[in-house]
């Protein structure tokens, strides 16, 4: 790869966000060009696919980066892999299915002299900048986090979702908490939650979770993946000088009611123009807070029996 010539990617786990938006944004970005996918089921006309990621690697077709589309549970051993290659990685959120495989991947990048992105789509929205900005130097007197979709409306079919590592509720919610460890001010801790477990699932259909600053400001969050009609992916933020809303998961912002900045949606757009800076000085951005915040509940969290999910 020279300095000029595109970023020659491999796309593996050809699914909902690989279609939605990766595909898209890798298409309206000259820095990169599609050099192959990895699919267990799929295929693309006119793009090298292959069922395995050995299949890839064993082909000789060449590409120098792979973004990682799978669910977590399997996201650390194809990571890894690809590193030990010497291919620059992209990982989608959460980065992985443990904190300590994180860390892994953290320092075989180093070792291996690659760039490792651990991306959080949802800072990129296009609201997040701006209420980082209006929320730095203001006195915070709590914030609330409502995060409320309709699992059979945005995830049909994805069963790793309720499975060990699939998060559950927190598939969407840690997206909430990659905003709010963003834009507030000062680091938060959580001091008590309570997760809703379905009695046939393995994953929360439901969270409260509770959380102090460092100078005591209450943050909660209400997370919920039974929400029929309106759906809210909503952040307020009262401070002494006025009220904040992001909504519509970091689009939109709000100060005393009043819209102060809305831009048409580009988060993937932004990734990839992360991506490659990363790519071109061999750098990593791997930050584990939202995931770390998800793992807290776990460790903390007391577990309610809910009805059975079924789809
Ligand atoms: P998905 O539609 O279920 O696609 C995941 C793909 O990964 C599958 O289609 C499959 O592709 C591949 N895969 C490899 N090993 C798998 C395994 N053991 N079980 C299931 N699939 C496996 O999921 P998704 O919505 O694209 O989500 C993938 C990741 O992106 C998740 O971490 C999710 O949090 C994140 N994400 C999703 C969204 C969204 O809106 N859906 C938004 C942002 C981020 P092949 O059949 O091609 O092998």
């Amino acid at each position: 790869m020279s300095s000029t010539s595109p970023i020659r990617m491999a796309l593996i786990g050809l699914g909902k966000i690989a279609r939605d938006q990766h595909l898209p944004a890798m298409a309206g970005d000259p820095r990169f060009q599609l050099a192959a996918v990895v699919s267990r089921h799929a295929a693309l006309d006119g793009t090298p696919g292959f069922h395995t990621f050995d299949d890839l690697l064993a082909s000789g077709v060449a590409f120098d980066a792979v973004a990682l589309c799978t669910p977590p549970q399997v996201r650390h051993g194809l990571a890894r892999k690809a590193i030990e290659a010497g291919k620059h990685v992209m990982l989608e959120k959460p980065p992985g299915a443990t904190l300590s495989e994180v860390e892994d991947l953290r320092q075989a990048a180093l070792d291996h002299g690659v760039a490792l992105h651990a991306t959080w789509h949802s800072r990129y929205a296009p609201a997040v900048a701006p209420a980082r900005d209006w929320l730095a130097g203001k006195t915070l007197k709590a914030a609330r986090i409502v995060w409320k979709e309709d699992v059979r409306v945005w995830h049909p079919g994805q069963d790793w979702i309720w499975e060990p590592g699939g998060l559950g509720v927190f598939d969407p919610g840690i997206n909430a908490l990659s905003i709010a460890t963003a834009v507030l001010p000062r680091p938060f801790f959580l001091t008590d939650a309570v997760l809703r477990v379905p009695e046939n699932r393995q994953s929360p259909i439901q969270a409260q979770l509770t959380f102090a600053d460092t100078v005591g400001v209450p943050v909660t969050a209400e997370l919920d993946f039974l929400q029929t009609g309106p759906q809210s992916w909503d952040i307020e933020v009262d401070a002494e000088e006025g009220a904040l809303k992001l909504s519509h998961g970091g689009s939109r912002l709000w100060i005393d009611g009043v819209l102060a900045h809305e831009a048409p949606e580009a988060e993937y757009p932004g990734l990839y123009a992360r991506f490659a800076e990363l790519v071109a000085t061999g750098a990593s951005d791997v930050d584990v807070a939202p995931l770390r915040h998800v793992a807290d509940a776990f460790l903390l969290g007391r577990r309610e029996v809910a009805p059975a999910f079924v789809e």
